[in-house]
């Protein structure tokens, strides 16, 4: 069971594979039941139907055995050749049942198997032409009609009933599925951008760079570039915050410009790029210190700002720990601001 919740949680944004789950488990459950019922049939001794439903026990189970390969055109064959499977065993119960042996009444359980496998609108075409079908052997007379037995007259009012009944059931909870399901996959989607990126800038924060960090292989060389904006706090004084977001959102936006890596928003006005695979240079280090010396920032009462950046750089090896890296850089960051501001420090 912990295994099959991990399943659906890894599955929970792919619409394909979580189908294909729901298909293996219903033909499971199908396959087992229709060989519970077939031991069943063995016992009570029923001959035409122990064959039935132990046929369908093993369709079921090799329908499952087809859904285990990843093919897309199999998956949909599969599920053509259970839609007949599934009709001719209706069809077989129909005309095989009697008052007493209610093999008809399991018919129920298939409007709810449908909604699994195929959703809404195809499992109501397929439950109507079933009752179709249903009421189709049901109207001939006693005596005239093509039904191995015949079934009480209660019995032909009240079971197409029933299994209109299973089918609206069937649809009221798909329907509540569908749409509890499709607020899951939005409300995770939306956290988990809130969980790795920053709102103010849209950058990575610590999570989103740890977890870009779990799933990447560093190269022969990498390096970290950590950078600060310089006496930031006297924008903030001078203009207020809100002239200082957009000074931290156009600086950040012009650096992931200018990087290829995800830009991280590493605390306050401090930013870290982390490059997996390159030694970045000094001179690139400076190209992008005057690109953002020279941005013209203008703020919402027409102000025009300009800031400087000091940024520190580390360079390591395939096996150097980027912290370890981000640790050197901030050093580095260090002596930037206390040798002037402005600078770069490698
Ligand atoms: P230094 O050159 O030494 O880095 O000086 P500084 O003024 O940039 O650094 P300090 O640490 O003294 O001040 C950083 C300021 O950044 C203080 C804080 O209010 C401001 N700050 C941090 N986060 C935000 C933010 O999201 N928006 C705004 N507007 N300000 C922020
Ligand atoms: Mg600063
Ligand atoms: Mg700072």
């Amino acid at each position: 069971m912990n295994r099959l919740s991990k399943e659906f949680s890894k599955i929970i944004s792919d619409d394909m594979q979580r189908h294909r789950l729901q298909f293996k488990l219903v033909f499971i459950a199908l396959a087992l039941i229709s060989f519970v019922m077939t031991i069943m049939n063995v016992i009570t001794d029923k001959g035409l139907l122990t064959i039935a439903t132990l046929a369908f026990s093993v369709l079921c189970f090799v329908n499952y055995l087809l859904t285990l390969r990843n093919s897309k055109k199999l998956f949909d064959v599969v599920g053509i050749l259970f839609v007949i499977e599934l009709t001719a065993l209706f069809v077989f119960f129909i005309i095989s049942g009697n008052p007493e042996g209610f093999s008809a009444i399991w018919i129920c359980i298939l409007p709810s198997c449908g909604m699994l496998l195929f959703g809404r609108k195809m499992t109501s075409i397929l439950s109507g032409f079933l009752l179709l079908l249903l009421l189709f052997f049901f109207q001939t007379e006693p005596g005239q009609s093509m039904l191995m037995y015949d079934y009480t007259e209660s019995f032909r009012m009240r079971f197409p009933i029933l299994f209109a009944s299973a089918f609206f059931l069937a649809f009221i909870l798909e329907t509540i599925y569908v749409h509890t399901y499709r607020e899951l996959v939005n409300t995770r989607s939306k956290l988990e951008v809130m969980y790795a990126h920053d709102y103010l800038t849209g950058a990575l924060n610590r999570h989103g760079l740890s977890e870009i960090y779990e799933q990447t292989k560093p190269g022969r060389e990498q390096s970290v570039m950590m950078f600060d904006l310089d006496h930031f706090k006297r924008i903030n004084d001078t203009y207020g915050h809100g002239t200082g977001d957009i000074v931290l959102k156009t600086v950040a936006q012009k650096i992931q410009e200018m990087t290829s890596p995800p830009l991280c928003r590493w605390g306050g006005e401090e930013f870290v790029v982390w490059f997996p695979e390159e030694s970045i240079s000094d001179s690139f280090a400076e190209s992008i210190r005057l690109a953002v010396k020279e941005l013209p920032i203008i703020d919402e009462k027409g102000n025009e700002v300009h800031i400087t950046i000091s940024i520190g750089i580390a360079r390591g090896t395939d096996r150097d720990d980027m912290h370890d890296l981000i640790n050197i850089a901030d050093e580095h960051l260090y002596k930037a601001k206390a040798s002037g501001r402005d600078c770069v420090v490698s």
